[in-house]
C-alpha cells in the first residue's frame, strides 16, 4: 500500500512553490507528523500537511517521462502537531503574504532541522520531556493574597465570559497579579491545560519570569514553566518547544515568537504590554503576535487577555462600545487604581521657550533632582538618543558627520572617540580636524545620553547626598542604554544597582522607561521628547504618549511616595494636546481625540493598509520596481474573475523613498496600499503577490510586503 502526502519544507520567502511538495510512503503517517524528506541532493525537515486521497497527477520530466514521487526518508517519531497549529501557520502565511514553507519552518525550533529520529528520541529521554502527568500540590499561601475590588471583578469576568479581554490597568494597578490568577485558574481547570504568557522583551523583565516561577512551580513542578525567546541557545529552544508540544510545560513565557509554540491544550493567552511595537516582527513574515494571539484564541477556544496601561488605539477601539451602546469586540476590564492607593505622579511641563538657548536641564528640574538626592530618593532621566551627540559639524565649511553608506549622520561617541553609524555600524575614529577643510574647531550638534550623563555630573557636582559624613557623599549617576548594556549580564547588574539604592540618578534611553518595577524612584524626566510631535508617521503621537505614560508609571510605585512623585517634561510646546492629556493622565481622552482624526483620514483601525518595501542598488531601480508592479495591478481586473469589483476598492500610492533612504549602500523605497475593506485588501494582495514575484527590475535586491505596518 502506498500513501501520498503534501509536505511542507523550507522554501525561499517568495517561492511560488509555497513549500508544499508531494512525497510517498509505505507507511500510514499522521497529518502534523515531523518527517525527513529528500529534496535535490539534500535531506530536509518536513511537516506532513495533508494526506492525499488519491494518487496525484504524475510529474512529467522534460522528455515527457513520468517521474516517481520521492519517498519520505523517516518519521522523526515526535507526536504530530495539532490541526490548530497547522491552521495558525497557514493563516499567518496567507495573511502576511509569505510562503507557507518559510513561515512553518520559522515557527519551529531551528535545531529540529538538523536531527534524525534517533537523536530526537535521545533528547526527549535525556531531557525528561515525557508525556506523564505531574501530581498537583495543594494551593500555596503565596497564591492567596487578597485581591482588591477591581482585580476581583476583572478575574470574575475573565472566568465567566469568553473575551477577548482588554485589561486596561494603570501602571502598578496589579495587572500581573490578574494574569497570574487567570493562569492558575486555567491550570486548575483541567489536568492538561496550558497557558501562554507573552511579554515584549524578556531581558528587560527578568522579574516577571521569577514571579511566574514562584507562583506556578510550587504547585505544578519546576518543569511546568518554560521560556521561549531569541536570547536562548538552540538546544534550550528545542527543549522548551518540545516540552510545550508534549504538554510537560504548562506555562510558556515568551516573546513574540512564542505565539507559534505548539500548545495542544492551550486555555489562556496573555499578552502583556499589548501596545508594544516589538510584538510586530520586522523580518520574514511581518506578523503581529498580538493579533495572532486573538486569532489563535478563537482557533483553540482559549481565552485571550491583552493588558496595558496604554493600549494600542486599535485595541482600545475594539473594546469601545459601539454607536448603539453595544459591547465592542473585546471586553474591556478597567483597573484605574494603583495597589495600596498610590496616586500617579504629578506631571510638570517646563516651557523650554522660556529657558536660555541650549539649556540641557532647566533650573527648576535640576532643583527638583537635587531635592530628591538630599532626601535619599532616586530620579530617572531619559532621552531618546544614545551616544554623545547625534552629529559632528564644521562651522566653517558646513561638513557634517554623514555616514558614507547611509543617508544618516554618524553619532559622536566621546567615550571611545568614535563616529558610529547606528544604522550600518560603520565606525571610525573621530577626526582631529574637519576632513573637508582642515578646520580644527569642529563642534557637536544636539545631545545624546552620554552627554546628558556628563552634563548632569557637572551640574550636580555641588550636591551631596546624606551618608552620615559631615560633608555628605558625591552623587552617583548610572547610564543605561544600548552602549552600556552590550555585555551579557551588564543590564542586570546595572538594574541591580538601581534596585539596591546604590544609584541616585539613572540616565538612559527609552529602555529604562518600560516595565521596570523601581520602588524608590520619585522623579522621572523626559529631557527632550518633542521630536515625535510633528512626525509624518500617524502613530508617532500614540507611541510618544504611551512612552511618557509608561515612564510616569515608573515613579511613585511605593504607595507611600506616590503623592510626592513627579513626572517632568521639558518641551517647546507645553500647550500641545498630547501634553495637556498627559498632565491629566487622560489616556481615554487622548485616544478619543486621536481616533477621531484617524477615522476622518480612514487610517487604522478605520482603514487597512500594507506597505511594499523594495531594496535595490539605486533609488531609481527600487522605485521603478514598485511602479511597474503597481501598473500591472490594473491588469488583474481582467485576469482574475471578480477582480473588477476588488480593484476599485484599492488605493495604490506612488513609490517614495523611505525615511532613511539608504542603509549600508542599499537604496530603499516603499509603496503604500490602502483599502476600507480588509477583505478586499487581502484578496488583492494574494493575487498581487504573483505580480510582484514576476516583476523584473535590474538592480533589485529584495522586496517584502508588510501587512498592517506599524510605522509608515
Ligand atoms: P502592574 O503589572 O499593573 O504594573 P503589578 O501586578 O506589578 O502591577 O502590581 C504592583 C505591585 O503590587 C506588585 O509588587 C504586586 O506584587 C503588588 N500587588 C498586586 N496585587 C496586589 C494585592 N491584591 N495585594 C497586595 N499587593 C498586590
Ligand atoms: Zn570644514
Ligand atoms: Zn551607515
Amino acid at each position: 500500500m502506498i500513501y501520498w502526502y503534501a509536505i511542507v519544507v523550507q522554501t525561499p520567502s517568495h517561492s511560488p512553490l509555497a513549500g508544499l511538495l508531494t512525497y510517498q510512503s509505505e507507511h500510514d503517517i499522521a497529518v502534523g507528523a515531523f518527517v525527513r524528506v529528500p529534496l535535490g541532493s539534500r535531506e530536509l525537515l518536513g511537516v506532513v500537511w495533508q494526506k492525499l486521497d488519491a494518487p496525484p497527477e504524475p510529474l512529467l520530466g522534460n522528455k515527457g517521462q513520468t517521474i516517481e514521487f520521492k519517498a519520505i526518508t523517516a518519521d522523526l517519531g515526535i507526536q504530530p502537531v495539532a490541526a490548530s497549529w497547522l491552521k495558525l501557520v497557514e493563516f499567518t502565511a496567507n495573511y502576511y503574504q509569505r510562503a507557507l514553507g518559510e513561515v512553518a519552518l520559522a515557527a519551529l525550533p531551528p535545531q529540529l532541522r538538523t536531527l534524525d529520529a534517533l537523536q530526537v528520541e535521545r533528547r526527549l529521554k535525556r531531557r525528561k520531556i515525557v508525556d506523564t502527568e505531574v501530581p498537583v500540590k495543594s494551593n500555596n499561601a503565596i497564591n492567596n493574597i487578597a485581591l482588591n475590588a477591581e482585580q476581583t471583578s476583572a478575574i470574575a469576568k475573565i472566568s465567566t465570559q469568553n473575551g477577548p479581554f482588554l485589561l486596561f490597568g494603570a501602571t502598578g494597578s496589579g495587572k500581573t497579579e490578574v494574569y497570574l490568577r487567570a493562569a492558575l485558574e486555567a491550570l486548575h481547570s483541567d489536568p492538561t491545560s496550558q497557558v501562554l504568557m507573552m511579554v515584549p522583551e524578556i531581558n528587560l523583565t527578568p522579574q516577571l519570569e521569577d514571579r511566574v516561577r514562584e507562583r506556578i512551580c510550587p504547585m505544578y513542578g519546576d518543569d511546568a514553566v518554560v521560556s521561549l525567546h531569541s536570547g536562548m541557545t538552540n538546544p534550550q529552544r528545542l527543549k522548551s518547544w518540545l516540552s510545550a508540544h508534549m504538554g510537560t510545560a504548562r506555562v510558556v513565557l515568551g516573546t513574540r515568537m512564542a505565539i507559534f509554540a505548539s500548545m495542544p491544550h492551550l486555555k489562556l493567552v496573555v499578552v502583556d504590554e499589548e501596545h508594544d511595537p516589538s510584538y510586530k516582527s520586522q523580518e520574514g513574515a511581518r506578523y503581529s503576535a498580538r493579533d495572532l494571539a486573538v486569532y489563535r484564541g478563537k482557533l483553540q477556544g482559549a481565552k485571550v487577555v491583552l493588558g496595558s496601561a496604554t493600549p494600542s488605539f486599535e485595541s482600545w477601539h475594539h473594546s469601545s462600545p459601539g454607536g448603539d451602546g453595544a459591547q465592542g469586540r473585546y471586553v474591556r476590564l478597567t483597573m484605574a487604581e494603583r495597589i495600596g492607593g498610590g496616586v500617579l505622579p504629578k506631571v510638570i511641563t517646563v516651557n523650554m521657550e522660556h529657558q536660555p538657548k541650549k539649556t540641557v536641564l532647566s533650573p527648576p528640574l535640576l532643583n527638583a533632582i537635587a531635592e530628591r538626592i538630599a532626601r535619599g530618593e532616586q530620579s530617572m532621566l531619559f532621552l531618546n538618543r544614545r551616544g554623545f551627540a547625534p552629529v559632528l559639524h564644521c562651522g566653517d565649511c558646513g561638513w557634517k558627520s554623514e555616514c558614507p553608506h547611509c543617508s544618516a549622520y554618524r553619532v559622536f561617541h566621546k567615550i571611545d572617540r568614535t563616529l558610529r553609524c547606528h544604522h550600518c555600524g560603520f565606525a571610525q575614529r573621530v577626526p582631529r580636524a574637519c576632513p573637508a577643510c582642515g578646520n580644527l574647531d569642529i563642534t557637536t550638534i544636539g545631545r545624546g545620553t552620554e552627554q546628558l550623563e556628563e552634563n548632569l555630573a557637572d551640574l550636580l557636582a555641588h550636591v551631596k547626598r546624606p551618608d552620615g559624613s559631615p560633608d555628605g557623599a558625591p552623587v552617583r549617576i548610572v547610564r543605561i542604554d544600548a552602549d552600556t548594556t552590550k555585555l551579557k549580564g551588564a543590564l542586570q547588574q546595572q538594574l541591580a544597582l538601581v534596585h539596591s539604592g546604590e544609584v541616585d540618578v539613572l540616565v538612559g534611553t527609552q529602555m529604562i522607561a518600560k516595565g521596570h518595577d523601581f520602588r524608590n524612584i520619585t522623579l522621572v524626566a523626559a529631557i527632550n521628547p518633542d521630536g515625535a510631535l510633528f512626525s509624518s508617521d500617524f502613530r508617532a503621537p500614540e507611541r510618544l504618549f504611551s512612552l511618557l505614560m509608561q515612564a510616569a508609571g515608573r515613579a511613585g510605585r511605593e504607595a507611600s511616595q506616590g503623592a510626592a512623585s513627579e513626572m517632568w517634561v521639558q518641551t517647546h510646546h507645553p500647550q500641545h494636546p498630547l501634553y495637556l492629556a498627559l498632565k491629566k493622565h487622560d489616556y481615554a481622552g487622548f485616544a478619543a481625540q486621536q481616533l477621531k482624526e484617524r477615522e476622518a483620514a480612514a487610517m487604522s483601525p478605520f482603514g487597512y493598509s500594507a506597505l511594499v518595501r523594495a531594496e535595490a542598488r539605486t533609488q531609481e531601480a527600487a522605485q521603478a520596481f514598485l511602479t511597474a508592479a503597481s501598473e500591472s495591478a490594473a491588469d488583474l481586473s481582467d485576469a482574475v474573475p471578480g477582480f473588477e469589483h476588488i480593484i476599485p476598492l484599492i488605493t495604490l500610492y506612488p513609490a517614495v523613498p523611505m525615511t532613511i533612504q539608504r542603509i549600508a549602500n542599499v537604496e530603499r523605497a516603499q509603496m503604500l496600499v490602502e483599502s476600507h475593506s480588509r477583505k478586499a485588501l487581502q484578496q488583492f494582495l494574494s493575487q498581487w503577490q504573483g505580480v510582484l514575484q514576476t516583476t523584473k527590475q535590474k538592480g533589485m535586491i529584495r522586496w517584502a510586503v508588510d501587512v498592517d505596518p506599524l510605522a509608515i
